[in-house]
C-alpha cells in the first residue's frame, strides 16, 4: 500500500501520489501518459496532473493496479 507519508516532492495536490517505494518500472506511464511522467533524473515518476474526467479517473486507477511495488495512492489530499 503506498504511503501518503512519503509522497514525491513533485506530486501536484490532490488525492492521487506517486510515493518512494518507486523503481521505476515505467509501467505506470503507459496507463496514464496524460498524468504521470519521470521526474528531471528519471529516477522516479510523479503526477503532473490530478485526473479529473471519468476517463482519467479510470486511467489514475489503472497505474496503482500496475505498479509492482505498490508505490501509487489515491488517499492523499
Ligand atoms: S508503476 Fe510504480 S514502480 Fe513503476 S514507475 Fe509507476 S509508480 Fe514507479
Amino acid at each position: 500500500m503506498a504511503d501518503k507519508t512519503s509522497k514525491q516532492p513533485e506530486n501536484i495536490p490532490g488525492k492521487f501520489y506517486v510515493d518512494q517505494n518507486c523503481v521505476p518500472c515505467n509501467d505506470c506511464i503507459h496507463e496514464a501518459p496524460n498524468l504521470l511522467k519521470y521526474n528531471a533524473d528519471e529516477s522516479h515518476v510523479y503526477f503532473f496532473k490530478q485526473p479529473s474526467t471519468p476517463d482519467e479517473i479510470k486511467a489514475a486507477r489503472n497505474a496503482i493496479s500496475v505498479c509492482p511495488v505498490e508505490a501509487i495512492g489515491e488517499d492523499g489530499e
